[in-house]
C-alpha cells in the first residue's frame, strides 16, 4: 500500500460532472489499496472571477483582503469533492489550509509554507478516509492566524509541499494537458509528450514548463527527492514523471524557505579560449564548436556577447588538457573571418588563459529571489575577486575568475550562502570520477510505477522559447571587483529578476581605465524600470551608455545529457546557421544552452532546433 498525493487543477474539477469524474478516479486508486491525500484547485475560472470582481471594488485592493476573497474559491471544491466522494460510499472529509496546518509566513499573495502539521491528516488517514485538501492556501505562524495564499497556481506546490511532508511515494498532478512536452506545442505542432524529465531539466525549462508546473513545487520536489507525475485527468495515460535523485535528507521545517543557493561548485581545471573580433553574423559559431565537435572536445562554459560595433567575441573554456587543441582549432579558422569583412577595430584573433577557475552557485531557490546573482558577486568583490567571464542560467550563476583566486573565492561563497562547496581540481581526476558517481545516483523509483531509463539519455530533453524578454547592455564598466554587485544590487532592490547575464571578453581602454561590457535579459515589463535605474546610476559608477533592445528572444535547449555528449551546442547553432539565423548572445550552463535572436526569428529558430535534436515526429 502506497500513500499518494493527487492533485486536480480547475479544469479538472470545472463542474459537477468534472468532479464525480474525480471522484471516480480517487475511488479507484483507493481500491487499488492506496491511501489518499487530494488537493484540488477552485472551480475552473473562479479564481480570476474573484479578482475580477475585487478589481470593480477597488483598482488597489489589500493583499490581505484578496487572500481572504482568493482562498475561498478551493473551499468551495474541497466540500463538493468530499459530498462526491461520500455518495459513492467513500469516507472522505474536507480540510482547509488553516485546518490541516499548512503554516506559512504571513506574505499575503505570495506566502512561502514553513511547515505542514501532519498529525491530524495521519489520524483521518488511519481512520480509512480520503483527506481533501484545499490547494494555494495556508494559515501564517503568527498569534492572528491570517489566512494566507501561496501565489497564483499555487495548489501544486500545497500538493507536492503535503507530498514531502507526509513522505508519500509520490505525487500526482492531474491536468488538462497529456504531461509535459518537448516544446510548446502552440508553436511547434508536432511537438511530443516527454516521459520522464529530471527536475533540475524542468527547472531549467521553467519558460516551458512553468503554465503545466508551479515552479516552486519543482524546487520543493527537487529538495526532498519527491517523485512527481503530470498527468491528464482525462485519461489513463501515463504522462510525464519529473523525478531527481534521492537528496541529503532535509528537515521539514522552513519546508520552502530552504537555502536559495544549494551548493558551490568549482572547477580549476578549466582553461578559456577567447575569440575576439569575430564577423557578427550566421554561422560563425556554427563552424566553431563544429570544429571543436568534431575533435571530440567537450565544451563546458561557452558566452557570446554583444558589442557596438559589427563584431562578436566568443569565449568558452575546455580542460586544461584540452587547450592546446581547442586553440588550434580556434586558431584555423580565423583566416577565413578575416578575409570576410573589414575590421573597424582589427583583425579577429584569439587569446587563451590557463590560469582560470570556474565557481559557480547552484539552486532551485534562486528563482524569483533577484537579489542572490547580485549576492553572489558582492560577497566575490569583498574577497577582492575579479569576476572574468559570467554566464548565467535559470537555477546557477557561473564565473570564471583567476585560478589564484579560486580557494579564497570558495570560501567566501560556502559562507555568505552557507552551504558545502564540490567540485573538481586539476590533477585530481579521481574526484571528478566521483562527482560523476554522485550526480547518476539512482532515482528514487515511485511505485506502482516504474521508470523507464533509457540507455542513452537524450542530449536535449526540451527547447523553450521566451518572447518575453528584452536584452539592455551597461557599456563601459570599469574592469574592478564589485561593478557587477553594485550594477545587480541596484536592480535586485527594485525586485528585478535578471535572467542571462553575460560579461564580454573584449576590454576597452577609456582615459586610462579598462573596461568592459556586461549585457543581460530581464523581462520586458521590467525594462523601463532596469533602464531607469541603471541610466541614473552610471555616471556614479564610471559607466557608459546603457542599450536597451525589446526585439529579441531567447531560445533554449535543456537536457542533462549534453554534459557527456560533446557537439549538442554546435548542434544547435548549426540549425541556426543553416538558415541564416544570426546569433546575438549565448550563455550555457552544464544542462542549457540559451541563444538570444532576433524576435522576427524566434519562433522559426525555436521550430529548427526542436527539428534538428530529433525532438519532432518520433516513434
Ligand atoms: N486557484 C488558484 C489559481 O487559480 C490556485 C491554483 O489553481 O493552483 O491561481
Ligand atoms: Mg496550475
Amino acid at each position: 500500500m502506497a500513500l499518494i498525493v493527487q492533485k486536480y487543477g480547475g479544469t479538472s474539477v470545472g463542474s459537477v460532472e468534472r468532479i464525480q469524474a474525480v471522484a471516480q478516479r480517487v475511488v479507484q486508486t483507493v481500491k487499488a489499496g492506496h491511501a489518499l491525500v487530494v488537493v484540488v484547485s477552485a472551480m475552473g475560472k473562479t479564481t480570476d472571477g474573484l479578482v475580477k470582481l475585487a478589481n470593480e471594488i477597488s483598482p488597489n485592493p489589500s493583499r490581505r483582503e484578496m487572500d481572504m476573497l482568493l482562498s475561498t474559491g478551493e473551499q468551495v471544491s474541497i466540500a463538493l469533492l468530499s459530498m462526491a466522494l461520500q455518495a459513492l460510499g467513500q469516507p472522505a472529509i474536507s480540510l482547509t489550509g488553516a485546518q490541516v496546518g499548512i503554516v506559512t509566513e504571513a506574505e499575503h499573495s505570495r506566502a512561502r509554507i514553513l511547515q505542514i502539521k501532519t498529525e491530524r491528516l495521519e489520524r483521518h488517514l488511519k481512520e480509512g478516509k480520503v483527506v481533501v485538501v484545499a490547494g494555494f492556501q495556508g494559515i501564517s505562524a503568527t498569534d492572528d492566524l491570517e489566512i494566507t495564499t501561496l501565489g497564483r497556481g499555487g495548489s501544486d506546490t500545497s500538493a507536492v509541499a503535503l507530498a514531502a511532508a507526509l513522505q508519500a511515494s509520490f505525487c500526482e498532478i492531474y491536468t488538462d494537458v497529456p504531461g509535459i512536452l518537448t516544446t510548446d506545442p502552440r508553436l511547434v505542432p508536432d511537438a511530443q509528450l516527454i516521459a520522464e524529465i529530471t527536475c533540475d531539466e524542468m527547472l531549467e525549462l521553467a519558460s516551458l514548463g512553468a503554465k503545466v508546473l508551479h515552479p516552486r513545487a519543482v524546487e520543493i520536489a527537487r529538495n526532498y527527492g519527491m517523485p512527481l507525475v503530470v498527468r491528464s485527468s482525462w485519461t489513463d495515460e501515463p504522462g510525464t514523471w519529473v523525478v531527481s535523485p534521492v537528496p541529503q535528507v532535509r528537515s521539514l521545517t522552513g519546508l520552502e524557505l530552504v537555502h536559495p543557493v544549494d551548493g558551490v561548485e568549482f572547477d580549476t581545471d578549466q582553461a578559456k579560449v577567447s575569440l575576439l573580433r569575430v564577423p557578427d553574423r550566421p554561422g560563425v559559431a556554427a563552424r566553431l564548436f563544429g570544429e571543436i565537435a568534431a575533435q571530440s572536445l567537450n565544451v563546458d562554459l561557452i558566452i557570446q556577447s554583444i558589442h557596438e560595433s559589427n563584431t562578436n567575441d566568443i569565449a568558452f573554456t575546455v580542460t586544461k588538457q584540452s587547450l592546446r587543441q581547442a586553440e588550434a582549432v580556434a586558431s584555423a579558422i580565423l583566416p577565413a573571418l578575416n578575409t570576410e569583412v573589414t575590421h573597424p577595430d582589427g583583425e579577429a584573433e584569439v587569446m587563451v588563459e590557463q590560469q582560470i577557475a570556474k565557481v559557480a552557485i547552484a539552486g532551485a531557490g534562486m528563482i524569483g529571489r533577484p537579489g542572490v546573482a547580485a549576492q553572489m558577486f558582492s560577497t566575490l568583490a569583498a574577497a577582492g575577486v575579479n569576476i572574468r567571464m559570467i554566464s548565467t542560467s535559470e537555477v546557477k550563476v557561473s564565473c570564471v575568475i583567476d585560478e589564484a583566486d579560486c580557494d579564497r573565492a570558495i570560501a567566501a561563497l560556502c559562507k555568505t550562502f552557507e552551504v558545502q562547496k564540490s567540485g573538481v581540481r586539476s590533477q585530481e581526476p579521481e574526484i571528478r570520477n566521483q562527482r560523476s558517481a554522485v550526480s547518476s545516483q539512482p532515482f528514487k523509483k515511485p511505485t506502482p510505477y516504474t521508470l523507464h531509463p533509457t540507455p542513452h539519455t537524450p542530449p536535449v530533453r526540451g527547447v523553450a522559447l521566451d518572447l518575453n524578454q528584452a536584452r539592455l547592455a551597461i557599456r563601459h564598466i570599469p574592469d574592478r571587483p564589485g561593478m557587477a554587485a553594485e550594477l545587480f544590487q541596484l536592480l535586485a532592490a527594485q525586485q528585478i529578476s535578471v535572467d542571462m547575464i553575460i560579461q564580454s571578453q573584449r576590454c576597452r581602454v577609456i582615459n586610462g581605465i579598462t573596461t568592459r561590457d556586461i549585457a543581460f535579459t530581464v523581462a520586458q515589463l521590467d525594462a523601463d524600470a532596469a533602464c531607469t535605474v541603471l541610466t541614473q546610476a552610471s555616471p556614479k559608477l564610471g559607466c557608459g551608455e546603457i542599450v536597451v533592445d525589446r526585439e529579441i528572444a531567447k531560445v533554449s535547449i535543456v537536457g542533462s545529457g549534453m554534459v557527456h555528449q560533446p557537439g549538442t551546442a554546435a548542434r544547435m547553432f548549426e540549425a541556426l546557421a543553416e538558415h541564416q539565423i544570426n546569433i546575438q548572445m549565448i550563455a550555457t550552463s552544464e544542462i542549457k544552452v540559451s541563444c538570444v535572436v532576433a524576435k522576427t526569428d524566434g519562433i522559426k529558430a525555436l521550430q529548427l532546433i526542436h527539428a534538428a535534436f530529433g525532438l519532432s515526429n518520433k516513434v
